[in-house]
């Protein structure tokens, strides 16, 4: 690995979500020439998504992937240089900042806007780890698609497992969702439909044990933690929906993080610990995490940004 600093800019963002892109299109707009690296999964989460339809601004919905690449589009007609690259390690003790890409060349930053969003959680067994892409999934809408007539089963009690539930309630015979508590996270509305639905058969205080199958998936043991009692259903697909955590782990020696791993910054603005280094989108907001409260934060980091190279010389 080389040490060597390959170019130096004013703004650099890390992360390709509505977060990201917006900060790009305001911190180009602002002359502040930002480089923005889209990580491994340019658009972020919502290029694993169908419709989008709370997006204000497109009256007649939107495909999650196609709004992306508008978001990019803008940000490169604003000036914005978006390249595909993943940031590896940071050093945020000297200034400029320093960020390493890919593992291979360090770029120099006056300032870092955070916006590298948040991953799929998974439950930690071994099978699942063996049978993810062979029927293990933590994305209904990108996957359910392929277990069309046939049975799958759910893990996860939020609105999101809720939402999944019932989309893949649609295209599969019968859709087992496992619960473990007694009760269901998921808003009022979403628990409602869930119930209501005749092909969703709810597992309450019930734990994934194992997921069956040697190549690919074809079964699910559940254990009951009331009874102990253990049942195994035959399935063809298992889909995890279990929340998600923020991709946050290579800052973590510099900027200051809830026990979640969540960037914490100064209520109202986007500032983390570090000055000159700021955060917006799913990495530092566990509560909304919505398309358009991300592309919100984006803008505010954009200005906090410039308010920063301003107030410091920098710009
Ligand atoms: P949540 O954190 O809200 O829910 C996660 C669920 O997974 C909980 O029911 C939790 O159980 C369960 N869970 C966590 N770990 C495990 C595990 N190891 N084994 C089994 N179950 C587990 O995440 P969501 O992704 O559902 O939602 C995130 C946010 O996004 C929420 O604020 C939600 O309201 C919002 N959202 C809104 C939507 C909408 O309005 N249409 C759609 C989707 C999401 P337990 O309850 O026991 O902790």
């Amino acid at each position: 690995m080389s040490n060597q600093v390959s170019e130096k800019v004013h703004v650099l963002i890390i992360g390709s979500g509505p977060a990201g892109y917006t900060a790009a299109i305001y911190a180009a707009r602002a002359n502040m020439k930002p480089l923005l690296y889209q990580g491994l999964q340019p658009g972020g989460q919502l290029t694993i998504t169908t419709e989008v339809e709370n997006y204000p601004g497109y009256a007649d919905g939107v495909q999650g992937p196609e709004m992306m690449v508008h978001f990019e589009k803008q940000a490169a007609r604003m000036g914005a240089d978006i390249r595909y690259g993943l940031a590896t390690k940071v050093d945020f003790s000297v200034r400029p900042f320093k960020v390493e890409i890919d593992e291979e060349k360090w770029i120099e930053a006056d300032s870092i806007i955070i916006s590298t969003g948040a991953s799929a959680k998974w439950l930690g067994l071994e099978s699942e780890q063996r049978l993810n892409g062979f029927g293990v999934s933590a994305c209904a809408v990108c996957d359910g698609f392929f277990f069309r007539g046939k049975e799958v089963a759910i893990v996860g009690a939020g609105d999101t497992a809720a939402e999944e539930a019932l989309y893949l309630s649609k295209l599969c015979t019968t859709v087992h969702m496992v619960v473990r508590r007694d009760q269901m996270r998921a808003s009022k509305v979403m628990q409602d439909r869930v119930l209501n639905t005749p092909n969703i058969k709810v597992y309450w205080n019930s734990v994934t044990d194992e997921i069956l199958g040697a190549n690919k998936v074809d079964g699910v043991r559940l254990m009951n933690t009331v009874t102990q009692e253990k049942t195994e259903i035959p399935v063809s697909g298992f889909f995890v929906a279990i929340g998600h955590e923020p991709n946050s782990g290579i800052f973590k020696d510099f900027i200051e993080m809830d026990e979640t791993g969540y960037i914490q910054t100064i209520p109202g603005t986007t500032k983390t610990n570090v000055p000159g280094v700021f955060a917006a989108g799913d990495v530092q907001d566990k509560n909304y995490r919505q398309a358009v409260t991300a592309a919100g934060s984006g803008c505010m980091a954009a200005l906090d940004a410039e308010r920063y190279l301003t107030a410091n010389g920098l710009a």
